[in-house]
């Protein structure tokens, strides 16, 4: 067996954005987009290692906030819709960012982006035009006639998927009151500033619930899901220490918030949202109720009143998620013989692999062994199996992409059916028989899932 030592030093800053990006690039968890044609602004691919992330990120938030719940129900809306619906949401009016442009450069900044009078291009003071409002939203023709009346829209949000379908989910699933819809989609918005990777981009996913309750309980359930949501970030294995919980001030909010929440991020830029929850009220279904002309209530069967339900959102983007996860699972390490590790300490439920499978060469014996033991371990992990390159090479590899652990197939193998299970993060080794197998890695990858606090434990 290749022998090595456990670390004895691990860097505790933040890496520069730039190590994410070359890394997510050169393991294949996100490409730019269109790169042979040298690329499209702030548009993203992602390759094999990212997509199991962001399915993971998506499965667990539908895990958690759907399938383990009995109070609220999931949905897919269309992406394009009638243009209507962004009329009533007050999304043609007034989603918008005020723009100035630099009298000296011509750069486009988002005024509220502003730091000091400067430029962030070209350094110039005091130089720019007036701020004026520009509507975020992706614009497009529909059917064979260019004219106005064709005009639709990429939606900017999911949410208004929920309040057009409110009244059919009710009848359909007869929930009653407190109860939610959820759903996980694209998203488009026609951002100005686009910096920093995947945070901010143009198409993105976002996966939002609409918790509708009575107006009377609705700080109590503003206040559950601030803590209800902060425990899922928990368990992705995000480090408390980075994590925070922001109220909005007044002028900060929404047109259509009564008060919002942010989950934030420490990242090396300052702190960054991850999450909002909002206190939408009652804007949305009274507004789609005066712009449709249908009565979008809810009748009370205890009380024999027909009300308008108040509305928290807890929002979150799937994009956001994944660079966080990089960024606050990355450590580089020296180990006790002098040489640099990196290692992504991922929670195995977040790890785009929860095991790989190494045969400790490409010896005809023991490729076969290693790929019976592969079929075996297969149907209950997620994994891979590697056997090009030298072992440590190997270990190395399955570090940087943040395996939580590797079978390792040797020749005592052949003669005492048993394998050594490595982890990633100690690089201790344990043998353990291979009839045993499944058993062994559920143990260890179970003792490896981070701990989640109980809800009066958090403190919001
Ligand atoms: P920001 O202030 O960063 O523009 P926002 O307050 O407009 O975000 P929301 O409308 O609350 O964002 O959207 C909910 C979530 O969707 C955000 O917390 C974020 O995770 C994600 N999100 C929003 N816009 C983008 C974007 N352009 N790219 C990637 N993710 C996004």
């Amino acid at each position: 067996m290749a022998s090595e030592s456990p670390n004895i030093e691990q860097s505790e800053d933040q890496p520069a954005l730039e190590t994410i990006v070359s890394l997510a690039k050169r393991r294949g968890f996100v490409y730019p987009s269109a790169e042979i044609y040298g690329g499209f602004a702030a548009s993203y691919d992602y390759g094999p290692l990212g997509v199991e992330i962001k399915r993971q990120i998506r499965d667990l938030w539908w895990q958690s906030m759907v399938r383990e719940r009995e109070d609220i129900v999931g949905i897919e809306a269309a992406i394009i819709t009638n243009p209507r619906v962004w009329e009533a949401s007050g999304h043609l009016d007034v989603f918008s960012d005020p723009l100035i442009d630099c009298l000296k450069c011509n750069a486009r900044i988002r005024a509220d982006h502003l730091e000091g009078n400067q430029c962030p291009e070209c350094g110039a003071e005091d130089q720019f035009t007036e701020a004026r409002e520009f509507n975020l939203m992706l614009r497009t023709q529909v059917g064979p006639v260019e004219d106005d009346s064709a005009t639709a829209y990429l939606r900017p949000e999911t949410a208004q998927g929920m309040f057009i379908n409110f009244e059919n989910v009710q009848t359909t699933t007869r929930k009653r009151l407190p109860f939610g819809i959820a759903q996980i989609g694209k998203s488009f918005r026609n951002e100005i500033t686009t910096k920093q990777f995947i945070f901010r981009t143009r198409e993105f996913e976002q996966m939002e619930m609409e918790f509708f309750c009575r107006p009377e309980e609705s700080l109590e359930w503003h206040s559950y899901w601030k803590k209800e949501r902060l425990r899922w970030y928990y368990r992705l294995g995000i480090r408390s220490e980075n994590l925070r919980m922001r109220d909005h001030d007044a002028e900060e909010l929404s047109h259509y918030s009564s008060g919002t929440s942010d989950i934030e991020v420490r990242y090396r830029w300052g702190w960054g949202e991850l999450e909002g929850i909002a206190h939408r009220g009652d804007y949305d279904l009274s507004q789609h109720s005066s712009h449709s002309g249908k009565k979008l209530t809810y009748f009370d069967p205890d009380t024999n009143e027909h009300i308008v339900p108040h509305v928290i959102e807890p929002a979150a983007g799937v994009d956001r998620i994944l660079l966080t996860l990089l960024i606050d699972a990355y450590n580089e390490e020296t180990t006790a013989n002098g040489e640099t590790r990196t290692v992504l300490k991922l929670a195995p439920e977040v790890a785009p692999a929860e095991i790989a499978v190494l045969p400790l060469s490409r010896n005809e014996r023991l490729v076969p062994t290693a790929k019976k033991i592969h079929d075996l371990i297969r149907p209950h992990f997620r994994s891979q199996y590697d056997d090009a390159q030298s072992i440590g090479r190997r270990y190395r590899r399955q570090d940087e992409i943040g395996t939580p652990l590797a079978v390792t197939v040797d020749f005592d193998t052949l003669d005492d059916d048993a394998v050594t299970i490595r982890d990633r993060d100690t690089m201790e080794q344990i043998r353990v028989p291979i009839n045993k197998i499944n058993e062994s890695i559920a143990n260890r990858l179970a003792e490896l899932t981070p701990h989640v606090p109980e809800m009066d434990e958090i403190n919001v």
